[in-house]
């Protein structure tokens, strides 16, 4: 299928980029790698009459450390991070490269960006469950030059919508503490897909003891979420934690029921999924 008629409009800068989008109102759009907004526009489930690249942007895809954390420019791409050495991301960052290695195929990953992923708002993209473990900062600037700096917790407002303003650009992504002990699994029906349901763990262990954690769910409810009830299981400790954890998990949840799977199977998924993200996270 083929597009919808669209003007195309190159940004050469940052201030360039928003002042379109601020310019040509509400029907224009941000593309980035156009691995998701190219097949809606496709499927003419998007029909954007403005398409402003930002592509060209190169100042926007780096990785670097920083005294406040790990700092990625919202054009890198998923297969940047995926080829990170930890002399780049520093230590403590393993499961960002995890996470990389289950999202779609390695053509999407070379041209699909962070920011892009980010501002697309998939309950299942690994970039949403990520951002939420480890507490990033999402930022995002507008036409005025302001920049706002969004909690990952706070960027996810429903289904495919996020808090972000229509002149707004992510232009950056923050991680500010490391995880050594996380990790991320899912399960998608085949190879590349998103998933149907995704977990990402992150623990606190010293002296061989988890002392809290925290467990991220995708592919349940519209937005990815944190799941208090596997937190307070295990923040308590004792014997069998990780089923427990997991048990609570899929407990607390109301998943929909959809084509991938009904609202049983995503528990029963949930189930397994939180023990082997925490037993993966834990070794
Ligand atoms: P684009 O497609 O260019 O844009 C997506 C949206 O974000 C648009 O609304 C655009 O306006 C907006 N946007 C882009 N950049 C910015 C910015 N900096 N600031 C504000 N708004 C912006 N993703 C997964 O997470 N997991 C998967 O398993 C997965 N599987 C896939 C399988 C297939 C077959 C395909 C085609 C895609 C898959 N994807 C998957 C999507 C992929 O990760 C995309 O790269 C990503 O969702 C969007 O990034 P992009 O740079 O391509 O953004």
């Amino acid at each position: 299928m083929k597009p919808a008629s669209f003007s195309y409009h190159r940004a050469r800068d940052v201030p360039g980029a928003t002042r379109s989008l601020a310019e040509l109102g509400g029907e224009a759009k941000i593309i980035a790698g156009g691995q998701s907004l190219v097949p809606m526009m496709n499927f003419r489930l998007a029909r954007p009459r403005h398409l402003v690249d930002i592509g060209g942007l190169r100042e926007l895809r780096y990785l670097r450390t920083a005294d406040d954390g790990l700092h990625i420019g919202a054009l890198t791409t998923h297969h940047d991070v995926e080829t990170a050495p930890e002399s780049v991301t520093g230590p403590g960052f393993a499961v960002l490269r995890e996470g990389m290695r289950w999202l779609g195929h390695l053509p999407i990953r070379t041209r699909g960006t962070i920011g892009g992923s980010l501002a697309h708002g998939d309950a299942t993209a690994e970039w949403g469950l990520l951002t939420v473990l480890l507490d990033a900062r999402v930022v995002a600037e507008n036409s005025a030059g302001r920049r706002r700096v969004i909690p990952a917790g706070e960027l996810f407002l429903g289904f495919f919508t996020t808090t972000l303003e229509h002149d707004e650009l992510i232009v950056e992504v923050i991680f500010p503490r490391r995880a050594p002990h996380a990790a991320i699994t899912e399960f998608a029906r085949r190879h590349g897909d998103f998933a149907t349901v995704a977990a990402a763990v992150s623990l606190d262990v010293s002296d061989g003891t988890v002392h809290s954690g925290r467990v991220v769910l995708g592919g349940v409810a519209e937005v990815p979420c944190r799941s208090a009830a596997a937190e307070a299981v295990l923040a308590e400790g004792g014997p069998e934690l990780f089923e427990r954890c997991a048990e609570a998990a899929a407990e607390a949840i109301d998943p929909p029921s959809d084509a991938n799977g009904s609202a049983d199977y995503r528990r029963a998924l949930t189930r397994e999924l939180v023990a082997a993200a925490c037993a993966k996270a834990a070794s």
